[in-house]
């Protein structure tokens, strides 16, 4: 089944539910009510239960939502029910602490390669994964591989998402400080930890 009509305020939550809902089932909970999910992702309980009802609810009154057919559905919404492999481009600071991150295995990411143009970084390994020469980014088509993180300096950033997009990636998780411009068929996100900072002190109590 496919969910055409999904708002993309819902599509922004779900990982947020999804994440609750991970942590409910390694607690062992078989299932939890929209109000105890509330209390744990900090969303009202009826903005949970209009947006599950954009696909069908799975929740029994006075029981609740299973966790584990609700983990299901949202890993399928989001097409996260398949093993995701991923490159990352740009091995510096940033690109260091992403692939040595272990957090993206839950939700079915599989970091597989990683790319930079410092000679001094190809060959080395980070959690087990060799860091290659840039130039063999025409090889992510055959290794299965149509996702990236870019994490290059910013005048780097729109080159390489070319060359990606040339290699049949299709999605781009991009932390590069600039816009980069792809084809429709690609879909970026970009990640900018100051444009998040640079509004915080509007929301913030004065003194
Ligand atoms: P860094 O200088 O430590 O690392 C950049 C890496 O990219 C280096 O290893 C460099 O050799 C490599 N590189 C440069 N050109 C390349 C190319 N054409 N192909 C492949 N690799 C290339 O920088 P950093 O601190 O890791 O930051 C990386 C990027 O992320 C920068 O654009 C920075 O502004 C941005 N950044 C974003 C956030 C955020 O919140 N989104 C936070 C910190 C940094």
């Amino acid at each position: 089944m496919r969910y055409h009509r999904i708002p993309n305020e819902t599509i922004r939550r779900l990982p947020i539910y999804l994440r609750g809902l991970l942590f409910s089932s390694e607690q062992g909970q078989q299932s939890i009510s929209s109000h105890d999910l509330a209390d744990f992702v900090r969303i009202n309980s009826w903005q949970i239960r209009k947006d599950f009802s954009y696909f069908g609810g799975f929740g029994t009154p006075g029981i609740g939502y299973n966790v584990e057919k609700l983990i299901k559905e949202i890993k399928r919404i989001l097409k996260l029910d398949v093993l995701r492999k991923a490159a990352l481009v740009g091995v510096g600071n940033l690109g260091s602490a992403i692939l040595a991150y272990p957090g993206f295995k839950m939700y079915g990411f599989d970091i597989a390669a990683a790319f930079d143009i410092n000679p001094k970084k190809i060959g080395r390994k980070i959690n087990n994964i060799v860091i290659e020469k840039a130039s063999r980014l025409p090889t992510l088509k055959k290794r299965g591989i149509n996702l990236a993180i870019v994490a290059v300096p910013r005048d780097a950033a729109q080159q390489i998402a070319s060359a990606l997009v040339k290699a049949g990636v299709k999605g781009i998780l991009n932390f590069s400080p600039c816009y980069i411009a792809v084809p429709k068929k690609v879909k970026v996100i970009t990640i900018d930890i100051a444009m998040d900072l640079a509004r915080l002190p509007y929301y913030m109590p004065a003194g």
